[in-house]
């Protein structure tokens, strides 16, 4: 359809609706948005909305406070200044009425220009950024809408300066333009980065679908080439689980800076990674495994959610207990899919499960939260983490991927092969992707109907408890173990977090479970010396190191100035405990499973 037929058909529908319901009539008009970039190297995005009225003698409009996927009210309106309106010809009157609100009066206008200008120097992938040579924006912390909600759609066009070339989002490019493009909702935009500038890209298509991996910041020293093909080996591997690409186009947007991080999103994902990530195996594998988590994604949280992320409410917290599921299973195929796509070795793929077991069994607070609470508090603990934070709760990302291999081998093992979590997930996109979601209860049931045996129970100790997790049937049934440890090795153990707070040795963790905090050492000590002689800010570990288990040492530390002596019985560190093998001993049925699973 072209843009003029569209065009008419949409003027028919308004001229439809509006003789039966004037409100929806409005509806489909959208909001247009001008981007404008007259000084990057000051951080700035100018923003011109032309904004639908319906006649109404005033309209609000709103920034969203926080953007899906990151679960945390980030006051995004904070960045937003030279607040004007007006009708096109006359300034109009336009107030605060919230924090992240704005109140025009229209003075009978149909349409308002509502100006301003977003402050953007946050290098995150939640956040904008804008210099002299490139423009990174998200839609949370860029478009303020109307709070009508329903499809009303957003257009967007970008003037380009002189020296950039270029917009690569996986918005909808407009018909005959090169930078306007258009999402049906506000949810689409919100969902959208965009990057102008002048990245690296490199195309390649799967299954007909475009697929683009976008590379901006500086690319110099990347590997563009080997990435893209890489990349392309993960699509084809997510296709394999999870069946066809739901999507009409995908963009890996992949900032290199030396920050990190990813979020995702339904047609993209917008990333973080170091210049110097495709130089050696082991930061490319890293970049890999992200890629493959924020892909898997677009299937896991982005179409097949937890039935209360949607629709958002972009204003306040939106509660949810399933992120173990919705992060925890997608870090699993985070190491799963690299595996299968032949990227990864078998022995790395149960490296990094075993870090995923190892982050999971030395946390004290996997004891205190069960990981269905850690997802429901994330917004006032996990993305507010503090010096106590291991000590009361669990991170529902390893939680959740060591769930997911579990379950995984639970299925297997129940179906005698004939299904696996591949078909589980597979069942759960097709009964619950789009609108719907899923209740924990739905999970629960359609995981029980793949391992064609009832599972809640299961789910209730793992997920609804702190039960410690049980490893002996996955392993049993692959034929694995975790690697013995050589007691001979045993070094001796404080148990605190430390800094290099500029020369002083602060403490600034003290876990459950050791020493240190049997022995009362506080977070904030300053560490002078042991026995008597001093350790030096980058020492300490040195020091231990001349000391056994069971050993009595005497900490001095300095406590807000007065300097107090602390009797430390030492311990034994907890060493790698949790590092998975295959056995020695297994069978070759077991080999034969291990293998259906995880390869050669
Ligand atoms: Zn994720």
């Amino acid at each position: 359809m072209s843009r003029s037929n569209l065009a008419a058909v949409l003027c028919a529908l308004a001229l439809t609706v509006s003789s039966s319901h004037p409100l929806s009539a409005q509806a489909v008009e959208p909001i247009r948005y001008t981007l404008r970039f007259p000084a990057p190297q000051t951080h700035y995005v100018e923003v011109e909305a032309s904004i639908p009225t319906a006649g109404r003698p005033d309209v609000e409009v709103y920034m969203a406070t926080w953007t899906p996927g990151s679960y945390l009210i980030r006051e995004y309106e904070r960045n937003v200044e030279a607040v004007t309106a007006s009708n096109g010809t006359t300034a109009l009157a336009v107030e605060k009425s919230r924090k992240n609100r704005w109140r025009i009066t229209t003075g009978g206008a149909r349409t308002v220009m509502f100006r301003y200008r977003v402050y953007s120097r946050e290098l995150t992938v939640r956040n904008n950024w804008v210099e002299a040579g490139f423009a990174m924006l998200n839609g949370a912390p860029t478009f303020v809408t109307l709070p009508d909600g329903g499809k009303r759609p957003h257009e967007v066009k970008v003037e380009l300066p002189a020296a950039w070339k270029g917009v690569q989002t996986p918005l909808m490019p407009v018909a005959g333009t090169a930078t306007t493009f258009r999402a049906d909702d506000f949810d689409t935009l919100v969902d959208s980065p965009i990057i102008i500038g002048n990245p690296v890209v490199r195309e390649f298509t799967v299954d007909g679908k475009k697929h683009a991996l976008v590379l901006e910041g500086d690319p110099s020293l990347f590997d563009a080439d080997r990435a893209a093909a890489d990349v392309k080996k993960i699509v084809e591997a997510g296709r394999n689980v999870m069946g066809p690409l739901p999507y009409p186009h995908y963009y890996f947007l992949n900032m290199v800076t030396e920050s990190g991080g990813g979020l995702e999103h339904k047609n993209s994902f917008l990333g973080m990674s170091g210049r110097f990530t495709t130089r050696t195996h082991r930061s490319y594998m890293g970049w890999l495994g992200l890629i493959a988590h924020e892909y898997f994604h677009n299937w896991n949280v982005k179409r097949l959610r937890p039935v209360e992320l949607g629709p958002f409410d972009y204003e306040n917290e939106n509660y949810v207990k399933m992120l173990w599921v919705a992060e925890g299973f997608t870090d699993y195929y985070g190491d799963v899919l690299p595996r299968r796509a032949g990227i990864a070795t078998r022995e790395e793929f149960l490296d990094g499960l075993s870090n995923q077991i190892e982050a999971v069994q030395t946390t004290p607070g996997r004891l205190v939260t069960p990981v269905n609470m850690s997802s429901y508090d994330t917004w006032i603990k996990q993305y507010r983490p503090d010096e106590n934070t291991a000590n009361t709760s669990i991170n529902y990302y390893p939680k959740g991927a060591v769930i997911a291999f579990l379950l995984d081998a639970k299925i297997r093992k129940s179906s005698n092969e004939a299904r696996t979590l591949d078909t589980g997930m597979q069942w759960a996109m097709q009964r619950y992707s789009g609108d719907k979601g899923y209740t924990p209860t739905q999970f629960y049931d359609v995981m029980s109907e793949a391992a064609g045996t009832d599972l809640k129970g299961w789910f209730g100790k793992a997920a609804e408890s702190t039960d410690e997790l049980d490893y002996t049937e996955a392993l049993d049934y692959f034929g694995l173990r975790f690697r013995p440890t050589d007691p001979r090795g045993a070094r001796a153990f404080i148990g605190s977090g430390t800094r290099n707070d500029g020369g002083r040795l602060v403490i600034t963790s003290v876990r459950r479970g050791t020493p240190a905090i049997e022995a009362g050492l506080n977070v904030d000590d300053e560490i002078l010396a042991i026995d008597d002689v001093r350790v030096r800010a980058d020492g300490l570990a040195a020091r231990l190191d001349q000391y056994k288990p069971g050993d009595q040492i005497a900490v001095l530390v300095a406590r807000r100035d007065k300097l107090t002596k602390i009797d430390v019985m030492l311990g034994t560190e907890p060493g790698r405990a949790w590092r998975l093998e295959v056995s020695p001993t297994a069978t070759a049925e077991q080999k034969t499973r291990l293998a259906a699973w995880a390869g050669q």
